[in-house]
């Protein structure tokens, strides 16, 4: 958790806001929770990791207000812990528990609210509105109540202004009825003031006038007469005044009556505006947004459509208004709307369909629809986010064209090459042929023998070359002939070993068999292609090991004994973990390995198709310096 401190620009710039919210809560998450939910409602907050540690937080920051948990706070008071801490701001105790016992047990420690943590975030920030402005030691309170009496008696309203000021209230008086909307415009009073007995104009007009006014039909309205009889009561509480206080008023009670109309003033305000505030901002990302958004009543009726969706189906948001959300879809994707709407048991949460939206005019395009639903006033509400994928439909099926062309033009390279490897085979065997009848019977000087055996050793690379770009075309356009049987792998690996032998000893190798002795389970593959494969690790390893090293094939039974793995591991280069990745690609050949060894770079290419093709992988495990150890798998005979 991050701690800013005290002398810090931002602790001092929170300081002076008066505004930090001091947080002493039982776990990291609950307290960062809190910071971020407060922080939206300007409320800054410092978390303190404990009730020792506020004595030197609150030194450091004058709190505005302290949030602790209940089972933190237990067994404290609150005059004790200010006796400690030396704190005068409230204290609002959090906890998980909404029962009586608890909230008995915070009013009974003298905390001065009790928050339950699921409550909505807007709450806490009321809550601490209201507490701050409840408290009269709040030493930031720099924004008194506004007051405005109207009364024509300029000695009674002159009396009750000085008392109110007195009191800490900024009061103005009016003393003439012309003059009242004016003022009222220029203060904003959070209480009025009237007196019901003026010249040319009855106070109950007035605040029945005063009521119309947009802003003004919260703001508490007290009347101030010497009348007192039932009738006129009556008639002040009809004309919407909220109080009633008879001449001369004593300034205790004045003072009381304008503070608590006062302070529920200050708190609706900031209620409503927080509201508007908050229906500000929805309106400004709905009406900015790409995507449509509609909200419709319980019946389905539409209440809300933003701009994109006026856009997407044709009309303006008074046709949409009140209109049934079916209708924006096509008939028989109606029913799969009702059951999206319908779909029980996730609360709140949100679900997608893909449907087809009608617009005004009868065109119908496909949409991706994410409805919410909601809960207010003990009504339930949906809202939907209807995205067009017409584009994107159509880029689907671009893709999936795409993707037939170029399969298509894939199966035809690896005909034309399976054909020109058949085609380059036959005069290639002739040449080779020819070569060795020459090797054989000369007669040849030393000159032309070393040119045969050119020919010879080019030819043999150049077979080898074809014979692979002919498995290679026949695998990749699926024509490659796999026929599994049960196989023997102790005679498959010796006929391996044996045929690598020769080479291995030519490089100063010794091959090292680790499945000797192993009791291994006959394997699943075709003999042809599992031979091709291993034979191929061998003879990489035999290539690419050092000389007097050795190579050592080994086997174990792996996925439960649904497979069997088979490995030839070497003492050569190594490869890096980048390297490896690219290997089984078709000619890829290491720069620093393959240089002075022959090879095409297309026979790990092969292998890890044919062990696919035979229901296996293929991989390899190295650490560049210290050897490589290729592994692949073939599933064991049942
Ligand atoms: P080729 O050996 O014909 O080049 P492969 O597809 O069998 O083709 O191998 C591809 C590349 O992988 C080789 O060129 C070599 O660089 C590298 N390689 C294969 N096996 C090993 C090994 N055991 N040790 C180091 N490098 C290897």
């Amino acid at each position: 958790m991050e701690a800013e401190a005290a002398g810090s620009p931002r602790s001092r710039a929170e300081a002076a806001s008066g505004r930090v919210v001091m947080v002493v809560e039982r776990c990291d998450e609950a307290a960062l929770t809190l910071s971020r939910q407060l922080s939206e409602f300007g409320y800054p907050v410092r978390i303190v990791p404990g009730l020792d540690d506020l004595p030197e937080a609150v030194a450091q920051v004058r709190p505005a207000a302290l949030i602790i948990d209940q089972d933190v706070a237990a067994g404290r008071s609150l005059p004790a812990l200010r006796a400690v801490a030396g704190f005068d701001c409230p204290v609002l105790v959090i906890s998980d528990r909404d029962d009586l016992d608890s909230r008995l047990a915070t009013v009974r420690a003298g905390f001065d609210a009790h928050m339950v943590r699921s409550e909505p975030a807007t709450r806490l920030a009321e809550t601490l509105d209201w507490l701050r402005q409840q408290n009269r030691a709040d030493p930031y309170r720099a924004d008194p109540y506004r007051v405005v009496i109207i009364d024509d008696d300029r000695f009674t309203s002159q009396v009750m202004a000085l008392a109110l000021q007195r009191a800490g209230f900024q009061a103005t008086v009016v003393t003439e009825a012309r003059s009242v909307l004016e003022v009222l415009r220029a203060v904003a009073p959070e209480v009025l003031l009237i007196d019901i007995h003026m010249p040319g104009c009855s106070g109950i007009d007035l605040a029945a006038a005063i009521r119309q006014m947009p802003g003004f039909q919260h703001v508490p309205l007290l009347f101030v007469t010497t009348e007192n009889s039932p009738e006129h009561r009556m008639l002040a509480v009809r004309s919407g005044g909220n109080d009633f206080l008879t001449k001369p008023v004593p300034p205790d009670l004045l003072i009381a009556t304008v503070r608590a109309r006062a302070e529920w003033s200050r708190q609706l305000n900031a209620t409503l505006g927080r509201l508007s505030e908050s229906g500000e901002r929805f309106r400004a990302v709905a009406q900015t947004a790409n995507d449509a958004i509609i909200a419709t009543d319980e019946s389905g009726r539409i209440i809300y459509s933003n701009a994109a969706a006026q856009r997407a189906f044709g009309c303006d948001g008074r046709e949409l208004l009140d209109s049934p959300v079916l209708s924006l879809v096509a008939p028989a994707h109606r029913s799969r709307l009702l059951r999206l709407l319908n779909r029980r048991g996730q609360g709140s949460g949100r679900r997608t369909a893909e449907l087809e939206a009608s617009n005004r005019c009868g065109g119908a395009f496909p949409v991706e629809v994410s409805v919410s639903s909601w809960r207010a006033g003990g009504r339930r509400y949906f809202t939907g986010i209807i995205r067009d994928i017409t584009e994107r439909r159509r880029a689907a099926e671009r893709l999936e064209d795409a993707r037939r062309l170029a399969d298509a033009a894939n199966a035809a390279k690896s005909v034309h090459i399976s054909r020109m490897a058949h085609e380059l085979r036959t005069p290639l065997n002739a040449v080779l042929g020819y070569a060795q009848l020459l090797q054989r019977h000369g007669p040849l000087d030393e000159r032309q023998r070393a040119c045969v055996a050119h020919v010879l050793s080019a030819g043999e690379h150049m077979l080898h070359l074809t014979n692979d770009a002919l498995d290679l075309a026949l695998i990749e356009a699926g024509k490659l002939r796999i026929t599994p049987s049960a196989l023997d792998v102790a005679v498959l690996v010796g006929d391996c070993l044996t045929l690598t032998e020769p080479e291995a000893v030519r490089q100063g190798l010794v091959l090292r068999n680790e499945t000797e002795g192993l009791r291994l389970p006959p394997v699943l593959a075709d003999s042809l292609r599992l031979k091709q494969v291993l034979l191929n690790l061998l003879s990489n390893a035999v290539k690419y090991g050092h000389k007097g090293g050795t190579v050592t094939l080994g086997a174990e039974l792996v996925a439960g004994g649904s497979h069997l793995c088979l490995s030839v591991a070497d003492g050569g280069p190594g490869i890096s973990p980048a390297q490896a990745a690219s290997l089984f690609q078709p000619f890829y050949r290491l720069p620093d390995t393959s240089i002075n060894v022959t090879g095409t770079g297309l026979g790990l290419s092969i292998c890890r198709l044919l062990v696919e093709a035979m229901g296996g992988e293929i991989g390899v495990s190295s650490t560049a310096g210290t050897g490589s150890r290729f592994w692949f798998t073939v599933p064991t005979a049942p």
